[in-house]
């Protein structure tokens, strides 16, 4: 996915001393520009703050709406994209994330609870906290900028932009292994009477009177 300044421009914090504002950072040995990180917290932010405006809204105000597929047939789908953002926020999230953090992102962003209570609950500092919330910040501002083919961000393209056409993927199986099955078993009331099983030591078993 490729980062512009024009793009970066509105989304930067103008205090930023990293970028100066500018959302781009280049550096000398990589001629590739990439965002800053101010870009993409504050792309996590907008994409939260519209997750808590719909998880507090009431549930009537949720809409189905008819959406028309591209390509000859021109079929259309029924859709509620307020339940498939939400769904597509936490799940991307959970993908993408590491136990450790996807702890701390469920606590302090989906639950709410304050930095004195994550702290508390996942035995933490105040400081690495905090590093960790601007990391997971980071991390997912860049993942739902960047997930296909329906990106998060920006908002107006993910819940009006047009539908896109994707084709499934299609895996191939190299190498199948069976998987034995389990050996049986002989019940003891199967055996004559006076048989019985002993085990030797080169995990054979043998019947002995
Ligand atoms: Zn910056």
């Amino acid at each position: 996915m490729e980062w512009t300044r024009s793009e970066t421009l509105g989304l930067s914090t103008h205090s930023c001393v990293l970028c100066n504002g500018l959302g781009l950072r280049v550096s000398e040995n990589c001629e590739d520009a990439a965002p800053c990180n101010c870009v993409l917290r504050n792309i996590f932010r907008a994409c939260y703050a519209r997750f808590c405006d719909i998880s507090k809204q009431e549930k009537f105000l949720s809409q189905a709406c008819l959406e028309a597929i591209q390509g000859r047939d021109g079929k259309r789908v029924w859709s509620r994209k307020d339940e498939e953002y939400v769904a597509d926020f936490t799940l991307v999230a959970r993908r993408s994330l590491s136990e450790a953090d996807y702890q701390i992102f469920k606590y302090h962003f989906l639950l709410g609870a304050d930095w004195k209570m994550c702290c508390g609950k996942l035995k933490m500092d105040r400081g690495n906290f905090f590093h960790s919330v601007n990391r997971i910040q980071s991390k997912l501002g860049r993942v739902y900028r960047d997930v296909e083919p329906y990106a998060l961000f920006p908002l107006s393209e993910y819940f009006h932009g047009e539908q896109k056409i994707v084709s499934s993927i299609r895996y191939t199986i190299e190498k199948v292994v069976p998987i034995r099955p389990p050996m049986r078993k002989v019940p003891p009331a199967a055996l004559p009477s006076g048989l019985r099983i002993v085990a030797s030591n080169s995990a054979r078993t043998k019947l002995a009177a």
